[in-house]
């Protein structure tokens, strides 16, 4: 590589996640190479290795030595996706960049039709997956719940099976970096900063080797992250239930006190009120657990600490260091 090449702002960045994907990641490049040096005049390619526990590290480095524009940062841990999406856009120097999972999930081949409609103006550019076939059954039904449910109630709305696989312009990028919130849910994030969005759809393949980084679990509290990100109503809810319970009780005390008058006092009742005073214990502990969850995401956001810890880079340099918070600092010294 000459020193124009590694002092010239490349064309296209492409961010790619990778946790444990030591398989994949040799046929990925086989792939995304071709289909880069076809669409594009220069690219680099940020590898930002979550944390990974299998040979994902040394593969890069090997990548890193036989291709200059392959690049990558090592986390110090496993920071989960999201995090790593918005280091590789922290690092990204293009003027657009690329999104995409390093399982062959998302294909290269439609990099060219992204790159295209940039070049007719779009800056939010979104791989629309025509089907879920690759996804487990029920993780399908239930996804569509979830979205259904955000549409309804999120106060951002969410383009229909829009995923990770996305080319971003530059100002795209300027905005998701000033986003320096540790609950991401880049789905919701991309909706929100706006600017000419289009669906390019495509058809997910099955992941070519290992099995779904993402486990139940880890699912749900992505999910959890979403709703309590891009909605108010698990909130706000509690005021009409609280009203609805209020005015049922007052109805209730009147009937009683009426009742009383007519007919005087009685003593049975011991099933209702127990049943009365369980459900209302139920529906106080849950709505504590709601502010809660709130809570503990407004502590970890006031806590301040960096979105991720950077341990090793391959063809990242030193002084491009970006600062721990605050917008990007690589981007906007550089260009
Ligand atoms: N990934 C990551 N950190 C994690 C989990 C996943 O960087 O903690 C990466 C993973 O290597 C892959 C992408 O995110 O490149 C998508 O993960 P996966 O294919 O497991 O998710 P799914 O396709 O099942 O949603
Ligand atoms: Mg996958």
């Amino acid at each position: 590589m000459n020193d124009f090449q590694r002092n010239s702002v490349p064309e296209i960045s492409v961010a790619i996640p990778v946790f444990n994907e030591a398989e994949n990641l040799r046929p990925l490049v086989g792939r995304l190479t071709p289909a880069l040096e076809r669409c594009c005049a220069s690219f680099e390619v940020i590898f930002i290795d979550d944390g990974s526990s299998d040979a994902t590290l040394e593969i890069l480095r090997e990548l890193h030595a036989s291709d200059q524009r392959l690049t990558a940062l090592s986390f110090s841990r496993n920071f989960g996706k999201e995090i790593a999406i918005a280091a590789g856009l922290d690092f990204a120097r293009g003027r657009a960049a690329i999104v995409m999972d390093a399982d062959l999930q998302h294909p290269p081949e439609l990099i060219p039709a992204f790159v295209s409609k940039w070049r007719e103006g779009y800056k939010n550019i979104y791989g629309q997956r025509t089907d879920r076939a690759a996804d487990p059954k029920l993780r399908g039904v239930l996804t569509q719940i979830y979205y259904d449910l955000l549409d309804q109630f999120g106060e951002t709305s969410l383009p229909r099976e829009a995923g990770d696989f996305r080319l971003l312009d530059r100002q795209a990028i300027d905005a998701l970096a000033k986003m320096r919130e540790r609950a991401r849910f880049s789905k919701g994030l991309y909706a929100w900063i706006g600017f000419k969005s289009i669906g390019v759809p495509f058809e997910v393949e099955r992941r070519a080797a290992g099995a779904s980084k993402f486990n139940w679990a880890k699912l749900a509290r992505f999910a959890l992250d979403g709703f309590m990100s891009f909605s108010y109503v698990p909130l706000k809810i509690w005021t009409f239930i609280g009203m609805a319970i209020s005015g049922f009780a007052l109805a209730m005390a009147a009937y009683f006190f009426i009742r009383t008058l007519l007919f005087g006092a009685d003593v049975p009742g011991y099933p209702s009120l127990i049943v009365s005073i369980a459900f209302f214990a139920g529906v106080q502990l849950i709505s504590l657990g709601v502010l809660g969850e709130y809570i503990a995401r407004i502590f970890a956001e006031v806590k301040g600490r960096p979105l991720y810890l950077v341990a090793e880079r391959l063809g990242i340099e030193d002084e491009e260091e970006k600062p721990e918070h605050g917008p990007a600092g690589r981007n906007v010294t550089r260009r």
